[in-house]
């Protein structure tokens, strides 16, 4: 693909900056991936500046002589509004507020544009993986929360204010499992990666999945992966779990679409890792979700292929998208 120039040594760069690492890229003319870089993520605000500048660079002098950095796209995991500014990060705290554009920005030399890492992530699916040349996708990250991102007409859906596309946060059982929001019953209690811990430390409570409990040494080591692992292998009450998880993810995968009508849904994050598992039996219980699912054409849902890379390629491609933030 082109980035926006016909110059073959024109290059962009992009920086994820999550909540336990920071990964920097640098991406040729053709999405190739020419270099790259991954630091732990500092916890406030002018460390995080401090590491973007450095990680930049470091990058540039790497590949200084064969390309030009024309762009630095910047993700950041939390509520990005449509200045740039950082409203809400639930992983990075210390974070909340920043405008990470502006303090960068009169301190290198290329425009810079930030934006939220979910929508960065879909921007590569779309550009470049699992959605490519697809006009309205919906993109779903299975991890420690869910992240979430709208495409819509071929662009990142925004809303209103910048901070459209948290799924994670619909409430799907009034009263229900307590979320790191703070709320009770929000989808990503059931269907992210904690959530599939929180539904196999409730059937072990209830005295089931005995075998998974003592491998990972009592509860606090009852985790998604031992879940998926002894399913794998055949533990009937870890299939129950990893099948009861399954229909948690189609439900809200069924709600979204039933709103936005896309045309295929990108599933990513660790648990889809584990595909071979979890894919068949969310498709099957989405088709059973979905608000006549027998009359429309079929949503494809896929695996992300651009893997945990995906923020960082998509903040490289920032600086090509109308409207991006500075
Ligand atoms: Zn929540």
């Amino acid at each position: 693909m082109n980035l926006g120039k016909t110059n073959i040594d024109v290059a962009s760069m992009g920086i994820d900056i999550g909540g336990t690492k920071t990964l920097g890229v640098v991406l040729g003319g053709e999405g190739n991936l020419l270099t790259q870089l991954r630091f732990p993520t500092p916890p406030s605000s002018s460390k995080i500046v401090e590491l973007v500048l450095s990680i930049y660079s470091e990058l540039s002098s790497e590949v200084a002589g064969n390309v030009d950095i024309c762009s630095l796209g910047i993700g950041i995991a939390g509520l990005v509004d449509t200045s740039g500014q950082l409203r809400r990060a639930p992983n990075l705290v210390e974070a909340d507020g920043l405008r990470i554009g502006e303090m960068i920005a009169p301190r290198i030399d290329v425009p810079v544009h930030v934006d939220n890492d979910a929508n960065c992530a879909a921007l590569a699916e779309i550009r470049l993986g699992a959605a490519k040349d697809v006009d309205n996708a919906l993109l779903v990250t299975l991890g420690t929360g869910i992240g979430g991102a709208v495409v819509a007409n071929g662009n990142v859906f925004r809303g209103g204010f910048g901070v459209a596309g948290e799924p994670g946060h619909m409430m799907v059982h009034p009263d229900g499992i307590g979320c790191a929001c703070g709320a009770n019953g929000c989808w990503e209690a059931y269907a992210s990666g904690t959530g599939l811990r929180n539904l196999a430390v409730r059937q072990a409570k209830a005295g089931k999945l005995q075998a998974v409990l003592q491998e990972g040494g009592g509860f606090e080591g009852l985790t998604g992966e031992l879940v998926s692992q002894a399913a794998f292998e055949g533990d009937q009450e870890a299939i129950a779990v990893v099948d009861e998880y399954a229909k948690w993810v189609a439900m809200g995968l069924a709600n979204c679409a039933a709103l936005l009508d896309p045309e295929v849904i990108v599933l990513g994050g660790g648990v889809i890792g584990s595909w071979e598992l979890f894919g068949p039996k969310i498709c099957e219980s989405f088709e059973g979700f979905l608000i006549g699912s027998q009359h429309r054409s079929s949503v494809q849902i896929k695996p992300a292929k651009m893997g945990e890379a995906a923020g960082a390629f998509g903040a490289c491609l920032l600086g090509t998208v109308h409207g991006a933030t500075g």
